[in-house]
């Protein structure tokens, strides 16, 4: 079946991984690409959509990564795809701030009615996840007169200067970049495998560290990832973010859902906020947004939003009419395709499968997540103890035989599976038993 971009909906493997052309390309990267700038597969693109991405040796890989939750549509989704041809051709800039243009507004429109809450919102654009958690930053201390931000364990936030000081993990992300932004505190949150605790437990720990860490007093915002993403897909326990946005809200203090990942149908709702039956303040999205096109946002209640004064929130580039364009015919998408419905099939496909093989074998310490957003972790079966090699070792025989596979976790020993929702759920299968098969192959070698 072809589509947009003209990918077959198929694997095929016919080089070894990565080909020789991608080597070569390699090779030149690694001569003029700077090296912090790291590459999972050292396999490069040539064309991309639905569920799978053609590389210039032309071997067709199964795409279990969406390059990280961005092309839930598909990397050529054909509205997307015209809808930015559209806008090309009248104009690629003026600069919001300078002259406006329609889609901005009707970008801000669309986030303002699917965010959760039903009071008034208003929304700003940027065009990284980064700088949208800055900008929620920066309102909520406007708004709230506070410095204070909270953070918590394996959190992601991003790698800008205030966002690096957000992210909990040093290597890769911090190790050498100080000094970090102050007034950044982290306090520890939910993660049922590892903590044990219950919901409200460990909602009354979080409590109890700001409060006498903190205080509420001074603190402005909590920012939270409802399913914490580059932190291992940490889904916290039930009664959690309730207890703690509760409790945000009689201290005054913006609670901001972190969605830049889990936004955007990626979790099987609209937004993750839905599932945990939370109604943040303020969210921040981005990635599977618009297409694969640079685009973010920070959505709140109007009269957050409105606490900075004009010229206070902007950029150059902030709400860049392509991008617009194609988050416009990307939210169509989600909606005239049922891919908030497909994100629960992709679920429910996974979850099977993973506790089917998490059942024969106990280095699956876990299977979790929502939606098209599912993990496992693996243990050391004899203590619990995370296995770092072995989810790389299990990552790296799939990929040689072309799947995309994507790694996480502060201890870097979770898979995580992150299909576009457009994917042929047949492909998907078909990916992730390649990846329990080398999982199995791997046990019966040792
Ligand atoms: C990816 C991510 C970010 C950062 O987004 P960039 O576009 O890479 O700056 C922030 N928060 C979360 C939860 C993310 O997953």
């Amino acid at each position: 079946m072809t589509n947009a971009s003209g990918v077959p909906q198929e694997r095929s493997v016919h080089s070894e991984i990565p080909g020789p052309r991608s080597q070569d390309l390699m090779e030149r990267k690694t001569a003029a690409v700077a090296r912090g700038v790291g590459t999972t597969m050292p396999v490069f693109a040539d064309r991309a959509d639905r569920g799978v991405l053609a590389d210039v040796d032309g071997n067709r890989l199964i795409d279990l990564g969406a390059g990280i939750a961005v092309t839930s549509v598909g990397g050529a989704a054909p509205r997307v795809v015209a809808a930015v041809r559209d806008q090309l051709e009248r104009f690629t800039h003026t600069c919001f701030m300078v002259t406006p243009y329609e889609a901005y507004v009707e970008v801000c429109e669309k986030l303002n009615a699917l965010t959760p809450g039903d009071f008034p919102k208003k929304s700003a654009l940027f065009t990284s996840g980064a700088e949208a958690v800055e900008n929620a930053v920066k309102v909520a201390r406007a708004y709230t007169k506070r410095q204070a931000v909270v953070v918590l364990d394996h959190a992601y936030h991003g790698r800008t200067n205030l966002t690096m000081a957000m992210t909990a993990k040093n290597v890769p992300y911090k190790d050498g970049f100080g000094p970090f932004s102050p007034e950044v505190y982290r306090v520890a949150g939910s993660y049922p495998l590892r903590d044990g605790l219950s919901g409200a437990q460990a909602a009354r720990r979080t409590i109890e560290q700001i409060t006498r860490q903190v205080g509420p007093g001074n603190t402005a915002c909590v920012v939270i990832e409802p399913i914490a993403g580059e932190g291992g897909f940490i889904v916290p326990a039930d009664g959690f973010l309730p207890a703690v946005v509760d409790w945000c809200r009689a201290n005054g203090i913006v609670f901001v859902a972190d969605e830049v990942q889990t936004g955007f149908a990626r979790t099987g709702a609209w937004f993750a906020s839905e599932l945990f039956g939370i109604v943040p303040d303020v969210v921040t999205t981005a990635k599977g947004m618009a297409g694969g096109l640079p685009l973010s946002g920070v959505t709140g209640r109007a009269e957050i939003m409105d606490a900075s004064g004009p010229g206070g929130l902007g950029g150059t580039y902030g709400g860049n009419p392509l991008a617009c364009a194609a988050a416009l015919a990307a939210i169509e998408t989600y909606e005239a395709d049922g891919l908030i419905a497909k994100a629960q099939v992709i679920e429910d496909l996974l979850v099977q499968r993973l506790r089917a093989a998490q059942a024969g074998d106990s280095r699956i310490g876990d299977v979790r997540g929502r939606g098209a957003m599912i993990a496992m972790e693996l243990v050391d079966p004899a203590t619990g103890d995370p296995d770092a090699a072995l989810a790389n070792q299990v990552a790296g025989l799939a990929r040689g035989r072309g799947v995309i596979t994507l790694t996480c976790g502060s201890y870097g020993n979770v898979l995580r599976f992150l299909p576009p929702l457009t994917i042929d759920e047949a492909l998907l299968a078909e990916g992730i038993d390649i990846i329990l098969a080398g999982l199995a192959e791997i046990g019966a070698a040792a």
